[in-house]
């Protein structure tokens, strides 16, 4: 056919209703683009669906995982310094290993850049690159450059392994398991609220200096934080293997009912037993928001989520940088968080989408 009539054809083709992608969200997009896709392969052991894909190699299992940044929807140059970026653009991909219980072994490192950067803006994004891989034993294996029209875009691939008996899944939680987090939740959002709002006063008077004082922790929860292999290193030591396992990207909410929904269950997580850093609460206090909302449909806190059966509580009881926060319940008893007042709120996928429901494309 003609490229001429092919063009034609297309254009006869296409149906006359345009569905707006914010009336599904990131996942009800990525259901939809995927729906009915089944593996052909034996090796294919776990497509999409979990943290990373899992593919049989033999003796062990590979993981696959991809993450896309993208200039003006996930970072803003004008506070993130580029050494940072790269640095947290590899640790976001390793934390999706983690949580599958595997180990990051491989990255490729996709970018697409503007004129507009020079030479040592992009060395200086490496050097961000190069050190969490030192750090976390990842090897560069190789990637793709090309130019974009306007902004930095980096996506990066992961490649770990992890023992076949070991691996641990998103939808296997089990009724009456208890629900743990590591560390704490919601720094990440609310560093990134100071800073948007730093930006915004030095962009009304360029003579004033941000004030960040005494948010360190927050601040630097956001701009370069760590994946958790510490944890993945305890199960192995102490002999536990998590029933469930996700790693907290897009808020406490939105994973809680990643679990919940892939398993087939549900849960109550109790609010104050949801851990929060306390300059992260004097943070959220100064700008008016709840710390449990920051925690739940925050995000980027690169915290595992995971569950365990009860016989491990002795054990789990002993992780400092871990709390128990709930349990696991039958499908039939909803997915709840119960307030410090005793009351069952229902949990709801608000996760980013509604926090940020005027730029309905930031997935
Ligand atoms: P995470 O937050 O752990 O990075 P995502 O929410 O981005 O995971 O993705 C959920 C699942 O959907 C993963 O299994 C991922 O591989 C898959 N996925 C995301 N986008 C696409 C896409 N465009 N095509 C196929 N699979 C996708
Ligand atoms: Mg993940």
């Amino acid at each position: 056919m003609s490229y001429q009539m092919f063009t034609f054809a297309v254009m006869i083709e296409q149906k006359p209703t345009h569905t707006s992608l914010s009336e599904l969200g990131e996942f009800g997009l990525i259901d939809h683009l995927t729906a009915g896709i089944a593996p052909q392969h034996a090796s294919s052991v776990k497509g999409i669906g979990d943290d990373a894909a899992v593919i049989d190699t033999g003796d062990a299992y590979s993981l696959i995982s991809t993450d896309l940044l993208n200039e003006g929807i996930h970072f803003d140059l004008a506070y993130v310094p580029l050494k940072h970026l790269g640095y947290k653009a590899a640790v976001v991909n390793f934390s999706d290993i983690y949580a599958m219980n595997g180990t990051p072994k491989q990255i490729t490192v996709g970018i697409a850049v503007s004129n507009r950067f020079s030479l040592e803006a992009l060395e200086e994004f490496y050097a961000g690159i190069r050190l969490a891989c030192e750090k976390y034993q990842v090897d560069i294996v190789g990637g793709d450059t090309t130019s974009s029209r306007a902004g930095l875009f980096v996506s990066i691939t992961v490649v770990g392994t992890v023992e076949k008996q070991d691996v641990v899944y998103r939808s296997t939680a089990g009724e009456h398991d208890l629900i743990c987090v590591s560390g704490d939740l919601g720094s990440a959002y609310a560093g990134l609220l100071l800073l948007e709002r730093e930006k915004a006063v030095f962009l009304a008077d360029p003579n004033m200096q941000p004030d960040l004082e005494g948010y360190d922790y927050p601040i630097e929860r956001q701009l370069k934080p760590e994946a958790r292999r510490d944890i993945v290193a305890l199960f192995k030591e102490h002999g536990i293997k998590p029933t469930a396992m996700i790693d907290v990207s897009d808020g406490l909410a939105s994973e809680l009912l990643h679990i919940c929904k892939s398993s087939g269950v549900g849960c109550s997580v109790y609010e104050e037993k949801i851990p929060i850093d306390i300059s992260t609460i004097t943070l959220c206090d100064s700008m008016n928001i709840d710390p449990t909302t920051a925690a739940m449909n925050g995000g980027e806190d690169y915290e595992l989520l995971f569950t365990i059966s009860q016989r491990d509580y002795e054990a789990i009881r002993k992780f400092q940088e871990v709390s128990v926060i709930g349990h696991v319940m039958d499908a039939g008893s909803g997915m709840n968080l119960i307030s410090r007042s005793g009351q069952a709120i229902p949990i709801t996928a608000q996760g980013w989408d509604a926090l940020r429901e005027e730029e309905n494309l930031d997935f």
